[in-house]
């Protein structure tokens, strides 16, 4: 038996009150992280030393803290606290970044304790503060499942959504894999991935029309004079659309990840941080968009459901620019570079080869 986690997301539909409510919440806990966050820069420029502040202590000045829920601020404090001991690790990380109205994520967590979170006759979710809030549960979750927090965020068109974190056991299945079943899938930014097969997983032609509507659309935002009347409604537009390719997306990747779990045992990836390989990259926002990073959390629970392993390789082994036929490692390689020849006299295909490295890899491991 081991503990595992799963998500649950499903759409809210508040009343007026508590839409107000959660707006105030979410405002609530943008507030004190920034306020802690400004609070420990000045004691860190006057001290040099770190300085432990609750969100208990702004509740005198700030009132309406009083009137949130507390966890919401427990939790932001805790999200600030990660970044901040990062800070100390390594100070060239720098002081983590205030979080700006327009940027941020639309959001807050909360805790369950002992109820507080609970789902009520198939259509509301219990919640602190807010009661019972009017919620669509289109998947059961399942009576072994213990609800840990939940997330209620709320998108640019003005839906409203909570995902719920719970934790269960599970029997550890112990499943016969093969290693002749075994994959390696190579990150490649405008097809998704190549796998070792040669293989491209593109994504589907309406999801490509889908976003070349989006850029049409905010093109045409971008033209518009900012904060008119067509510009907000036009801004609502470009938010539905956004949400729209998301959910297609989400569609997609989870046909195509019940597909591979099914017919691969092993499934090996490069342990990247999506972050960093989009800066590294200069790629910008379409590597980040593209889901990658959802994809591999998603293939890795529906791997571990079956006994399966997805097994994550180091990112700094050079995929790409090893030759799988002798090892020799061509630094010279640029990114343009599809194809190279060896030293050996083999012929590589650059994704190709990358994907079968991280296959062999994976399996060594
Ligand atoms: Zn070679």
């Amino acid at each position: 038996m081991s503990k595992q986690n799963r998500a649950y997301k499903f759409r809210l539909y508040p009343t007026k009150e508590q839409e107000e409510l959660i707006n105030k919440t979410i405002g609530s806990a943008r507030f004190i992280y920034n306020q802690m966050l400004a609070d420990k820069i000045k004691h860190y420029s006057e001290t040099g030393s770190k300085l432990n502040n609750t969100p208990a202590q702004y509740k005198s000045q700030y009132e309406w803290l009083k009137e949130v829920d507390s966890l919401a601020l427990a939790n932001a404090q805790m999200n600030l606290q990660t970044a901040y001991n990062n800070f100390f690790r390594d100070k060239k990380i720098g002081f983590p970044k205030f979080k700006a109205k327009r940027k941020s994520k639309l959001s807050y967590t909360t805790n369950n304790q002992n109820g507080t979170i609970d789902i009520v006759d198939s259509k509301y979710i219990k919640l602190p503060k807010l009661k019972e809030v009017r919620c669509k549960i289109h998947r059961q979750i399942p009576d072994t499942h213990i609800i840990k927090s939940a997330t209620i965020s709320k998108t640019g068109s003005g839906k409203y959504f909570i995902s719920i974190l719970t934790e269960y056991e599970k029997e550890d299945v112990i499943a016969n894999l093969d290693k002749n079943k075994a994959l390696g899938l190579d990150y490649s930014s405008p097809s998704f991935y190549v796998d070792s097969q040669g293989i491209e997983a593109d994504y589907p032609r309406f999801y490509r029309n889908a976003q070349t509507a989006l850029a049409k659309e905010q093109r045409k935002l971008s033209h518009m004079q900012y904060k008119s009347k067509n510009y907000l409604k036009q801004k609502i537009k470009v938010a539905k659309l956004h949400e729209h390719l998301a959910n297609q997306r989400l569609d997609w990747i989870h046909k195509l990840t019940n597909e591979l779990s099914n017919q691969w045992d092993y499934i090996c990836v490069e342990d990247i941080n999506m972050k960093s390989m989009a800066q590294s990259l200069k790629l910008g926002k379409s590597t980040n968009d593209n889901g990658f990073g959802m994809f591999r959390t998603i293939l890795q629970y529906k791997m571990n459901d079956l006994g399966k392993q997805l097994v994550k390789i180091d990112k700094w082994f050079p995929s790409s620019k090893t030759c799988r036929y002798c090892g020799y490692v061509n630094s010279e390689l640029t990114l343009s570079d599809r194809t190279w020849i060896c030293e050996c006299g083999e012929i590589i295909d650059r994704d190709i080869n990358a994907a079968i490295n991280i296959r062999n890899v994976g399996l060594a491991a």
